[in-house]
């Protein structure tokens, strides 16, 4: 689950961490009436669950409570990559002079979490880790012993920082690894963690993403789910229990069983093909969950065909050709379907299966190849409708 910046920047003042006081607007006049109290100048920002607002233009500097009317009206309503902003944070400015970059990721490899810092902040990590790799230095913290204040100093040092900056930073360093153990994250990032004019560093940006998988042990923050911001497939999916990505190709794969899911993308881009997502529609579905992940699948105006691959055990064949023939029953498609589906009650499935009309496949491999091929002749059908009209 993604924090806004402005809750993940409340979990932060929570473990002391300096962040400028703000607030957050629906609307112009409350913007304003903010700007109005601080009697500062402000920065208006676009609350909206992606990175990159500031290039996008979702970040505006305000003098005037005046300014800062106009920057949330040009501000909310905005499309930031495909997220509509209806929030802003109106945050008191800081007057910076150099941007730093501080997180705590999982390293998997190294199984700990890894702090990463860079005096190359401002700018995406990826961007840096991608073209001056060298200007990232990392740590990586013993679960046992937290992160302890010699790892925090060097990595200080590393930054250019002097004393009492490093002191400041290590406070800093050990707030956010502190809330990202407690809190279950996968991921804490300030970035920027500025440098301000008297040399003290401040907080100007959170970004939060917290493990669903750990979500029960944090009942107030899930209940702070901005339901309206997120991708609504997601949401659908999460409400019925679906595990569901969403990704860029045209191929609609719809699995049971994360290991079979992941297999199968692989076999679908071995291909030729891309995926459209990654679904797994857990184990023992039956058909009215089947249905829905199709509808879930067909609302996405990439797909270009759908992949149904089954292995069945707990999950019975001829439940989830029962959920195929339902979801195609209610929302007739153009979208051609590849079966496959192998394991308890094969034979029951292909029987509900052959009064639809579906191509099927024996073989993963067959499958695959069979789905890419519909792909592309539907592709190329669209663009031929395109070409006519
Ligand atoms: P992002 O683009 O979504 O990462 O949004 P950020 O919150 O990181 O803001 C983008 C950029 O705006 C930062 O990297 C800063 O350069 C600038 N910025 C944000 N807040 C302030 C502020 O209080 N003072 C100054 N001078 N610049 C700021
Ligand atoms: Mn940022």
């Amino acid at each position: 689950m993604n924090l806004h910046e402005y809750q993940g920047k409340e979990i932060l003042r929570s473990y002391q961490i300096p962040v400028p006081r703000g607030e957050v607007a629906t609307t112009p006049g409350e913007a304003r009436a903010i700007a109005e109290r601080y009697g500062a100048t402000v920065v208006v920002k676009a609350q909206v669950l992606t990175g990159g607002r500031g290039k996008a233009g979702g970040v505006k500097l305000a003098r005037t409570p005046a300014e800062a009317e106009a920057a949330a009206e040009r501000i909310l309503g905005m499309d930031i990559k495909g997220h509509l902003v209806r929030k802003v944070l109106v945050t008191e400015a800081a007057e910076i002079t150099q941007e730093l970059y501080l997180g705590a990721v999982i390293d998997r490899a190294g199984r700990a979490v890894t702090m990463m810092t860079s005096p190359a902040g401002g700018i995406d990590i990826e961007e840096v880790a991608a073209k001056t790799p060298e200007r990232i230095y990392r740590v990586a913290v013993n679960p046992f012993l937290g992160l302890l204040d010699y790892q925090t100093r060097e990595l200080g040092f590393e930054l250019g920082l002097d004393g009492r900056q490093v002191r400041e930073f290590t406070r800093i360093a050990q707030g956010l690894y502190r809330a990202f153990a407690e809190s279950d994250a996968s991921l804490v990032e300030i970035n920027p963690l500025a440098i301000g004019r008297d040399g003290g560093l401040v907080a100007l940006d959170a970004k939060v993403v917290l493990d669903d998988n750990g979500l029960f042990r944090h009942v107030q923050l899930d209940a702070r789910r901005d339901l309206e911001a997120e991708n609504p497939a997601e949401r659908q999916a999460r409400e019925l229990g679906l595990s569901y990505v969403k990704l860029d190709g045209t191929i609609g794969c719809l699995v049971n069983g994360a290991g079979l899911a992941m297999a199968t993308m692989d076999v679908v881009k071995l291909s030729g093909g891309e995926p459209a997502n990654f679904l797994d529609i857990g184990g023992g579905a039956r058909a009215d969950r089947v249905a829905a992940a199709l509808r879930i699948i067909l609302a996405d105006q990439n797909v270009r065909a759908v992949l149904v691959n089954i292995f069945g055990g707990i999950t019975r064949c001829d439940e989830v050709a029962r959920g195929i023939v339902t979801a195609l029953q209610e929302m007739p498609t153009g979208v051609p379907f590849v079966v496959r589906l192998v394991g308890v009650n094969e034979a029951e499935g292909r029987e509900i299966l052959s009064q639809a009309n579906l191509i099927t496949a024996t073989t993963m491999r067959e499958a695959a190849e069979k789905v890419v091929d519909a792909a592309r002749r539907q592709a190329t059908l669209a663009g031929a409708r395109r070409g006519a009209a």
